[in-house]
C-alpha cells in the first residue's frame, strides 16, 4: 500500500479531482495544509468527497516562511480546524534559517511553539519542518515534554536531512523520520537511514507546484489528474526502493 506521509494537495493542480483520482488509485497520504489561506479549501475537499476513514489524512498549521503573513486570530481558527476531526495532524511548522524571524525567540520559534503546544495537548502528531538547526528543534521539543511519557503525538520530521546523531534524539522523542529523495543525496542522512528500524521511516513526495509544470495545465483536467497520479505513485515507489536498498 502506498503512504505519502507528506504532500501539499492544495497546491497541485485540480486538488478536487486529484483526490478523487488518488482514492481511486489506493493512494494513502497526509495532505498538508501549511498556511492559513489553504486551511478551509483543503477541508472542504475532504468533507465534500468523503474522505473521511479513507487514504487521505489532513494536516492544519503554519510553515516556518508564512510567519510574518500569520495573525494572533489564527491561532483559534487553527485549533477550531483540528478539532473537526480527531485525525488531524498539526503542521507542518518548523525552523528555517533561509528565511525572516529564524533566530531564538523569533516569529518561527513562536509559531513552531505554538503548534507543537496545540499537537501535544490534543494529542496529534506534528509535522515538522527543519532547515538549520536540529538541535534548537529537538531541545524546544524536548523541554514540551515530547517523548516523555506515552502520547498520541509523536514528531514527525519531515524531509529529513539530519545525520546518525540526529535521528537516534528524534528516535528517542518516539518520532518518526520521514525519508524524501533529498534525503537520499546526503551522505550522513543516507548512512543514518541504514540504522533505523524500518517501523519508524515513512516515505514522502513533498509534492507541490513545482511538481508539476503549470504551462501542462491547458490540458483536460482528467488527464492532468491521472498523470500525476502516476507520477505520485512512481515517486513514492522510487523513494522507497532506493532507502530499502541502503
Ligand atoms: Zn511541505
Amino acid at each position: 500500500m502506498p503512504f505519502d506521509s507528506h504532500i501539499h494537495l492544495g497546491r497541485l493542480p485540480h486538488p478536487k479531482e486529484l483526490a478523487q483520482a488518488l482514492d481511486q488509485a489506493g493512494y494513502v497520504y497526509n495532505a498538508v495544509a501549511c498556511e492559513p489561506a489553504e486551511w478551509e479549501s483543503l477541508w472542504e475537499i475532504w468533507q465534500d468527497l468523503g474522505l473521511k476513514g479513507k487514504g487521505c489524512n489532513l494536516a492544519f498549521g503554519i510553515h516556518p516562511m508564512s510567519v510574518l503573513q500569520a495573525k494572533e486570530s489564527h491561532k483559534q481558527e487553527l485549533r477550531t480546524f483540528l478539532e473537526r476531526d480527531g485525525c488531524f495532524m498539526v503542521g507542518e511548522t518548523g525552523l528555517d534559517r533561509r528565511f525572516p524571524e529564524y533566530g531564538p525567540g523569533e516569529l518561527q520559534e513562536r509559531w513552531f511553539l505554538f503548534q507543537a503546544n496545540l499537537a501535544l495537548e490534543l494529542g496529534r502528531d506534528l509535522q515538522i519542518h527543519c532547515v538549520g538547526d536540529y538541535g534548537r528543534v529537538i531541545g524546544l521539543l524536548k523541554r514540551l515534554g515530547f517523548g516523555k511519557s506515552p502520547s498520541n503525538s509523536h514528531p514527525i520530521f519531515h524531509r529529513f536531512g539530519g545525520d546518525i546523531g540526529i535521528a537516534r534524539q528524534i528516535l528517542d522523542l518516539d518520532g518518526l523520520i520521514s525519508v524524501h529523495p533529498s534525503t537520499l543525496t546526503k551522505k550522513s542522512s543516507r548512512q543514518a537511514l541504514a540504522e533505523i528500524p524500518k517501523e519508524q521511516l515513512l516515505f514522502e513526495t513533498d509534492a507541490d507546484e513545482t511538481f508539476w509544470n503549470a504551462s501542462d495545465t491547458t490540458r483536460a483536467p482528467a488527464m492532468v489528474t491521472e498523470t500525476i497520479a502516476q507520477r505520485l505513485l512512481d515517486a513514492l515507489r522510487d523513494v522507497r526502493e532506493a532507502a530499502e536498498n541502503l
